[in-house]
């Protein structure tokens, strides 16, 4: 019988790789994930750890995976409700995607302080929670935001601009890399970050199974 015990401080991403491997399904890994407390810094300054949003009912058609809590989500517990989270449902509202049918994600589930960008060592320790929720979830699609989010499936050395607007086949999943909508925000309503999401949404719409 695996060890239900979430994560102590300074775990290694071993170790919560097995915790969340162990989790036989959605309820049971949020549950053991809303106790960790593997990242020292990011537990005690996290009012919440966001686990994630899964659709009503059944197998995701897509998911939509971001880097990190902003303070909305960590405020709120849930992904995507800020700012960004805002421009990303009236952009799928455009692309003619349905947020409901898509589980929300991100690679590491506790906000940074500051909204500083993840470091390694707590990009590698919550690793485990993502790829068991990808198991568990098996969208056959899968929309990284971001750069953290398309260097976690493509490799370290990813520039977004060269990977962008094309499905890459990673454990049978398609995944699309593309921009994050808060880059999309920086940039303007013309400037070319929304409109590459916009296009690489609707790209990605017109290819869900
Ligand atoms: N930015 C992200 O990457 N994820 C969120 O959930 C919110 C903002």
């Amino acid at each position: 019988m695996a060890d239900p015990r979430p994560p102590r401080l300074g775990a290694e991403p071993a170790e919560v790789a097995a915790v969340a491997a162990a989790a036989p399904d959605w309820d049971s890994l949020a549950a053991v994930a809303r106790s960790c407390v593997a990242c020292p810094e990011l537990a005690a300054t996290r009012q919440h750890v966001v686990v994630g949003d899964v659709p009503r009912a059944g197998r995701p058609r897509f998911a939509l995976i971001g880097e990190a809590p902003g303070a909305q989500e960590d405020e709120t517990g849930r992904p995507f409700v800020g700012r960004s989270g805002a421009l990303l449902d009236l952009l799928l509202t455009e692309a003619g995607l349905d947020r409901g049918e898509a589980t929300v994600l991100n690679i590491v589930k506790c906000r940074p302080p500051g909204n500083r960008t993840p470091k390694a060592p707590e990009v590698a320790r919550c690793s485990g929670w993502l790829r068991r929720q990808l198991e568990l979830l098996d969208p056959p699609v899968v929309v990284a935001l971001g750069l953290s989010a398309a260097k976690w499936f493509l490799g370290p050395r990813t520039v977004l601009a060269q990977v962008r607007a094309r499905p890459h086949q990673i454990d049978g999943r398609a995944v699309w890399a593309t921009y994050h909508p808060s880059a999309a925000i920086r940039f303007g309503p013309n400037g070319a970050p929304r409109a590459g999401l916009l296009a690489d949404l609707t790209a990605v719409a017109g290819t869900l199974p």
